[in-house]
């Protein structure tokens, strides 16, 4: 809940959620809210029930409202998020790249700055769901570490160049750590990196059961000294939602067959395995705060303050039993994928991580010769680098320039299925194009949806462009560097014009500046 602060007129007071994650002395408890479609029935009149009821009860420090969850249409999250904050609980916004352009967004956000609506969890969000009369246009304008560079601009006062009042959101972002091929796991904490370089003020994680893999995204930002606030995704699935997880029916949540068992003998239950499923919970949340993590996001559908109240009251019992719970905690398919030692004592991770990179396929002749062309050309340390350059922009200004450009695109479509989208970013995507590779048109790192190192789009059929970029760079030396990247958003101004051109006249998004 934001309101006037007193000794700063017309600056929005501390909000209690970021006031509790940032002291990281507090175990912030945030609970998701999943608004449904429409904007008059039943579902929201609960909903909003739920939370006059968790206000008052005082627990937990804000609620967080998703933005068409699942890809499904369904109320705007600032809708409720205002009616919420009236009633004196925090919120935070989920803030989705799925549906809307980068000119929508500013719009939306500097409305939602006038309003008090601060605190965000950017993410890129599932692909979109049937709509009116069908299924909608995926935009994908920008990713999440557009956004969050976007948000931080706007904080500093100075986007678009332009002086402009600060704006002050509290950027959250997420990260999956529950991902089962080493190709999806990296991909996702060097993204995490661009995220947090981008200005993210706090992290929430995909949901998942496993404390392990809970610990190793813990260890993973420690080591790498990514020192923002950490909250670990707690879920309590219904009965018919444990089969759909565990088939993979809900993009980036792995329920393995171990817990699967588990979940369906003790829905076996009179009360359907419902108080199974809230113990578990509640362990892991008392694991959470045991390993050092700042908070817990709890979510599932149906739970009312019962089901709260007997939550958070187990997890104070089973503080005191957290080293064996971890033991107890481990729910991942078997050859599913860690990334460092295990500590047997714990049941945890050792710092010692395993080895990576090893063992991918030798690179493809497609790859080696693009890096050669790409290296020779475009690197302004090659000996060439200087006629290349003078030679294109002296075609530029004559009647080659169209043949020019088709020469380009042809080859290029041929070899790397290229759009045409006039600002080339092959170089650092192991010479994959997102625009054509990628559902989602992601340019700086995997999207949470992949299973398996399959699309989340197309699982069984098409594998992750980011997998495949992992499995290139590694096999051509290591992939590390990736984290360090920033992938410009598409200049659309460039469509179907020549990217070979635009990079020698600096048009593009990089201006002319090589990528690694
Ligand atoms: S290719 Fe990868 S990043 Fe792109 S939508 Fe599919 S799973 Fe997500």
């Amino acid at each position: 809940m934001t309101h006037e602060s007193k000794d700063k007129p017309g600056q929005p007071s501390i909000s209690r959620f970021r006031q509790s994650i940032g002291s990281r002395s507090e175990f912030t408890i945030t609970f998701e809210l999943v608004p449904s479609r429409g904007g008059r029935n039943r579902q929201t009149d609960r909903t909003l029930a739920l939370a006059r009821d968790l206000a008052a009860d005082g627990r937990i420090q804000a609620v967080s409202i998703t933005d068409n969850a699942g890809g499904h249409p369904a109320l705007s999250p600032e809708v409720l998020g205002l009616e919420i904050m009236a009633m004196g609980l925090d919120v935070i916004s989920h803030f989705s790249c799925k549906d809307k352009n980068r000119n929508e967004m500013e719009s939306q956000l500097f409305g939602w700055d006038r309003r008090g609506l601060h605190n965000l969890l950017v993410i890129s969000g599932d692909y979109p769901q049937q709509g009116y009369r069908g299924h909608p246009k995926p935009v994908f304008d920008l990713d999440s570490v557009h956004v969050t560079d976007m948000l931080n601009l706007m904080n500093k006062g100075q986007y678009l160049h332009q002086p402009t009042h600060a704006t002050s959101f509290f950027k959250g972002v997420a990260v999956s750590p529950f991902k089962l091929t080493e190709a999806e796991q990296l991909m996702q904490y060097y993204k995490l990196h661009r995220k947090i370089a981008a200005g993210a003020d706090y992290v929430i994680t995909q949901l998942g059961f496993d404390a392990r893999k809970f610990h190793e995204v813990l260890l993973y930002m420690r080591q790498h000294q990514l020192n923002v606030p950490l909250l670990g995704s707690v879920f309590i699935p219904s009965l018919p939602l444990v089969d759909i997880m565990h088939r993979g029916g809900v993009p980036g949540c792995v329920i393995p067959d171990t817990l699967h068992g588990e979940m369906k003998k003790e829905g076996r239950d009179a009360d359907k395995g419902r108080k199974a499923r809230l113990t578990r919970a509640a362990k892991l949340m008392a694991a959470l705060q045991a390993m050092g993590y700042d908070g817990a996001h709890i979510g599932g559908p149906g739970l009312d303050m019962a089901d709260f109240d007997f939550l958070l009251t187990a997890m104070e019992h089973y503080q005191s039993r957290t080293k064996e719970i971890s033991h107890e905690l481990s729910f991942w398919p078997d050859g599913g994928f860690y990334l460092y030692r295990k500590d047997r004592k714990t049941g945890l991770n050792l710092e010692e991580r395993k080895n990576i990179g090893q063992g991918y396929a030798k690179l493809r002749p497609v790859y080696t010769v693009a890096r050669f062309v790409h290296d020779t050309a475009f690197d302004p340390a090659s000996p060439v680098y200087n006629a290349c350059r003078q030679s294109c922009l002296t075609v530029h200004d004559s009647f080659l320039a169209r043949p020019f450009a088709a020469f380009e695109h042809m080859t290029k479509f041929l070899l790397f299925d290229c759009q045409n989208c006039g600002g080339c970013i092959l170089a650092s995507l192991a010479y994959l194009c997102p625009q054509s590779g990628c559902a989602k048109y992601m340019l700086n790192g995997p999207c949470g949806g992949s299973r398996d190192g399959w699309c989340e789009v197309y699982p069984g059929k098409k594998r992750c462009i980011y997998v495949k970029t992992y499995e290139r760079l590694a096999a051509a030396g290591g992939a590390e560097h990736f984290r360090s990247g920033f992938g410009p958003p598409r200049n659309w101004q460039l469509n179907n014009s020549s990217a070979w051109l635009n990079f020698y006249l600096g048009n593009d998004n990089r201006g002319g500046k090589r990528d690694k």
